[in-house]
């Protein structure tokens, strides 16, 4: 079995799909898992990829699920212009996605459902597919997954809640994109962005240094600019 074994941050995975060849006939559906096992606190990312890898290995599956969703990003595992083996009947012409994590009592939170709801939409925009195109793997087999926590209710009206930031430009792009501003009111729908790496290191710096002194009103105004940038690459980490 091949596996792509990459991980990518959400905006990796909208320039990748921007990118990708899903073949001669798109997915016409996205099928919904949780992983149960491993859990979030057990995952560990490429390692826990190759386990997987074995696992399915093991069943003679020749293909696994496309997508793990983690805190720690989307985790590509069989690739997307073929089917993949998650859901029996549902296999075909889908896209199977694992959400990392036990969804029996809870559903989806912090960085994990930043992604899962990222990667969702970003995919349903890009292959142009409406909501009666998104299964649960529960329809094809008897199961509970993606566990009962998660309903088609919530996650429609999670999906309806948001909409997806202009991608970050990559260094090739041409540069006229304009980068979203991190700072939003409460009121306002949530919009999901993602930061480059070099400001996570820029931020730290100025922090670490202690390079941030408020010695005029206009400081103020900086250092609540800098505290909302603060927070908004510590809840992406
Ligand atoms: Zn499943």
């Amino acid at each position: 079995m091949d596996i792509i074994n990459k991980r990518l941050s959400l905006n990796e995975f909208r320039h990748y799909i921007k990118d990708y060849d899903f073949g001669p006939v798109s997915p016409n559906k996205l099928v919904i898992h949780h992983t149960y096992k491993p859990n979030q606190s057990t995952w560990s990312g490429e390692r826990t990829m190759l386990g997987l890898k074995r696992h399915y290995e093991g069943k003679g599956w020749p293909a696994g699920p496309h997508l793990f969703i983690a805190e720690d990003g989307i985790w590509l595992f069989s690739p997307m212009q073929k089917d993949g083996v998650h859901a029996r009947s549902l296999n075909r012409g889908s896209i199977g996605i694992e959400v990392v994590g036990d969804y029996t009592n809870q559903v989806w939170s912090g960085t994990t459902k930043a992604n899962a709801f990222g990667a969702i939409k970003s995919l349903m925009v890009h292959l142009r597919l409406s909501d009666s195109d998104i299964y649960f793997h529960k329809e094809s087999s008897p199961t509970s997954c993606p566990g009962n926590a998660i309903t088609k209710e919530w996650l429609f009206a999670e999906l309806d809640s948001i909409r997806l930031g202009p991608r970050i430009p990559r260094p090739t792009d041409t540069p006229s994109i304009p980068v979203p501003s991190p700072a939003y009111l409460d009121d306002e729908e949530m919009v999901l962005i993602e930061v480059p790496d070099w400001t996570r290191e820029a931020v730290d710096f100025v922090a670490t240094h202690k390079l941030f002194k408020i010695k005029e009103a206009e400081d103020v105004r900086d250092a609540v600019k800098f505290y909302r940038f603060y927070k908004l690459i510590r809840q992406y980490e």
